[in-house]
């Protein structure tokens, strides 16, 4: 089975999964196998549940007569079908990378370019070699456009994405010190991020460029196809504007305020507002849109419980984002408590980056600092620190923290979110 003998197959399926938990009718369903468990073993059980076709790499379980192919890399060929289809497509599409607030800044291009177009994007995080190929696979003939978020931890996986989603613009959200690891430190994480600018140059495309960032000016330096803000030279200009926390710009004296908490999410809102100009989305709509837009999944969430002001990060944690939260959270009026875990994945450098990260915490003066993992365990010698949110959890039963301000940010794997009930 190729590509091309496949994709008519493609064309009539409602939707392509590789979760057999979500196979409906009519969709395609891509059987991986992984160390545990080959997927191909309940390939005759999804036809029977009326998917169109299944994919197999597993010569065993093969059965054209049922739609059940047989490729020698299921990976591989979901890859070259979401190519396929990539190059039938003549619509915009944007993709997306940095170290952080792809997807907060993917959800609020969404929201604005929404406002006049049938847009498809990313759904939640699926961001990787996997995720981006299903991205592009549910982009139907109706979508008009299409905002693809793309995730890295290592060198030659932003090629690898740019060269399957080949993005007609693309955008960097920043450069920061996440997955420090994989990628070599921090010139890696530039090198890493910046093939997105690489695919973008040789295929004569378009770059959205925060002018305020002095990697993404000299990245991009003499290039002809760009967007630009953040300057007062730039086709867009926006100043920052946040009213009780909550972040916002203004656009030639009118204000459009989010809510989303935290200065760092500016450059989010100015990349999403430039887009929205660009594409001739009226100012009063691209107002609406952001209003409107309410983020999730604790992200940069705000949430009021029992008289406490809650800032919710849990959902992932690296040094940048880590010092914006906390530079955020200190503006807060009223007492604060920070309760900050690990920042996982950051290799040699990870004890220097949580020392640094707590130095800044106590030079900030917060009235309460608490810390869970075992990283800043072995740094933290001033204030309450926990191995594990299990821990943090049992502390918190006996020491309830009665009013103020609290922020909660953390990687994810520190699973900080299960400690916002004891609060
Ligand atoms: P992931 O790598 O998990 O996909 P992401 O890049 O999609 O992450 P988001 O999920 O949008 O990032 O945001 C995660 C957190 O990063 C936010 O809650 C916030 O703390 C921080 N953040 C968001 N935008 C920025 C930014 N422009 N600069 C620095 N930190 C940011
Ligand atoms: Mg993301």
């Amino acid at each position: 089975m190729n590509t091309e003998q496949f994709y008519p197959i493609y064309l009539k399926a409602d939707k392509v999964t590789i979760d057999s938990r979500k196979i409906t009718a009519n969709d395609i369903f891509f059987a991986f196998s992984g160390e545990n468990f080959d997927a191909a073993t309940v390939a005759e059980k999804a036809i029977e549940q009326g998917a169109l076709a299944v994919i197999v790499e597993n010569k065993e379980f093969e059965n054209s007569e049922k739609n059940i192919f047989y490729v020698p890399s299921t990976l591989e060929f979901l890859q070259q079908l979401a190519i396929h289809h990539r190059n039938q497509l003549s619509i915009p599409i944007i993709g997306l990378t940095g170290s952080n607030g792809k997807t907060t800044t993917k959800e609020l291009i969404h929201a604005v370019l929404s406002e006049k177009y049938n847009v498809q994007y990313t759904f939640g995080n699926l961001n990787n070699h996997i995720g981006v190929p299903l991205t592009l696979l549910s982009i139907k003939p109706e979508h008009e456009m299409a905002v693809i978020e793309m995730g890295a931890n290592h060198q030659k996986e932003i090629e690898l994405l740019s060269n399957i989603a080949k993005p007609n613009f693309g955008y960097i959200t920043n450069f920061g010190k996440a997955h420090l690891e994989g990628f070599g430190g921090f010139e890696g994480v530039i090198k890493g991020k910046s093939e997105l600018y690489d695919y973008l140059k040789t295929n004569q495309q378009t770059i959205v460029v925060n002018e305020n960032d002095p990697i993404q000016v000299e990245k991009t330096e003499n290039y002809l196809h760009k967007i630009t803000f953040g300057k007062e030279s730039s086709d867009y200009q926006f100043e920052l504007v946040s009213i009780d926390h909550f972040v916002g710009l203004k656009y030639q004296n009118e204000k459009v305020v989010s809510k989303l908490t935290g200065d760092y999410n500016f450059t989010n809102l100015c990349a999403a507002v430039s887009l929205g100009f660009h594409f001739g989305v009226d100012f009063t709509l691209i107002k609406k849109a952001i209003e409107k837009y309410t983020p999730t999944n604790m992200r940069s969430q705000i949430v009021k419980k029992d008289g406490k002001i809650l800032v919710l990060d849990t959902y992932n944690a690296n040094p940048s984002s880590m010092s914006a939260s906390l530079n955020n959270f200190i503006t807060f009026e009223g007492s604060k408590t920070i309760i900050i875990g690990d920042m996982l994945e950051l290799g040699e450098e990870s004890e220097k980056e949580h020392q640094d990260i707590l130095n800044l915490a106590e030079n900030l003066g917060f009235n309460q600092i608490i810390t869970v993992g075992k990283q800043f365990k072995k740094v933290n010698i001033h204030s309450a620190s926990f191995e594990k949110t299990d821990d943090l959890i049992e502390f918190l039963k006996e020491n309830k923290i009665q009013s103020g301000n609290i922020l909660l940010k953390a990687s994810r794997g520190i699973s900080l979110e299960k400690a916002i009930d004891f609060i």
